[in-house]
């Protein structure tokens, strides 16, 4: 069932919750690929009632980012939900999620959810300004607005879900937040929908992100430690079609910097592939 008005949410999810069912969100901004479709399953697999959110949030981009191209492919989205028996596609407009306020990156008019410095000012968050708390803020009013039990992210975007299950602690939010693993091309690309932007070859220039995470995994794997040593082994993978922002190795649960890497650790990469931002990451131990 594809519903657009936030009222008509509310008053299915409260019909399930007065038959005593429990509520899977799935929070995604659209293009559905397998890899969202792996969160979907999960929850049904967890959950009574599927809802399903694809909502394109302005206020996580930044003003020079992609949000006007960002593919938008609802009612492609809609069939593949079908296939997986989801409950509610909801796919609110702008206008239904902020009505009035400003809705580009800007608290002038909104109440925004602001995470701690320290979360937002490393990785991704170093060079996107604000779009931490963009996500913050929608995630939250998903959250009021579905009340789920659960809710399903992807460890694609680890960072991510460190900030929103923090956010959930902190602000005491009923929410189950259960993260799901990377879902890859056999090639190992992890899918994202800004693949959709790159051309064959930039593909191929773009599996140097899982193969730089492999290595350093294969690395630690043999015995170094060294978090200098781990990140430079990352320099023979790199040509000059690749624009590296970032690749840190931290702690998976507190993305505290490390010097030596340890069991709990997890290597991050922020690489730009024909001027497109692709992120990846690996736990260095098991589980990936
Ligand atoms: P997005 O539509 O990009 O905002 O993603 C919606 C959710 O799907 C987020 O929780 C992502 O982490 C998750 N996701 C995106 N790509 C993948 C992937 N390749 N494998 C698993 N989850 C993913």
């Amino acid at each position: 069932m594809l519903i657009h008005k936030i009222e008509e949410v509310r008053a299915q999810v409260k019909e399930w919750k007065k038959e005593g069912l429990s509520v899977g969100l799935v929070p995604t901004m659209g293009a559905l690929h397998a890899g969202h479709l792996s969160l979907i399953k999960k929850a049904k697999e967890t959950c009574d009632k599927v809802v399903v959110s694809d909502f394109v949030n302005p206020i996580q981009f930044g003003p020079s980012e992609d949000f006007d191209k960002y593919p938008r492919t609802l009612d492609e989205d809609v069939r593949l939900c079908s296939g997986e028996d989801v409950d509610i596609v909801f796919a609110p407009s702008a206008d239904e999620m902020y009505g009035g306020n400003k809705i580009r990156l800007s608290n002038d008019t909104l109440t925004y959810v602001c995470p701690p410095f320290f979360y937002v000012n490393t990785l991704c968050g170093k060079s996107r300004t604000g779009h931490f708390d963009g996500v913050c803020t929608v995630v939250l009013k998903l959250f009021n607005i579905v009340q789920p039990d659960y809710a399903f992210f992807g460890q694609k975007d680890a960072q991510q879900v460190i900030i929103i299950k923090k956010m959930v602690n902190d602000l005491n939010v009923p929410i189950n937040i259960i993260q799901c693993p990377i879902i890859r091309e056999e090639s190992g690309l992890a899918l994202s929908s800004r693949n959709k932007y790159l051309t064959e070859q930039g593909k191929k220039d773009a599996l140097v992100l899982s193969k730089i995470l492999n290595n350093i995994k294969t690395c630690y794997s043999k015995g170094i430690t060294d978090v200098s040593a781990l990140k430079e082994t990352a320099y023979s993978f790199l040509t000059d079609k690749h624009d590296m922002e970032y690749l840190e190795i931290v702690d998976r649960d507190t993305l505290e910097n490390k010097t030596k890497a340890d069991d709990n650790s997890i290597a991050l990469i922020a690489c730009r592939v024909e001027n497109v931002r692709l992120i990846d990451n690996i736990y260095l131990k098991e589980e990936n």
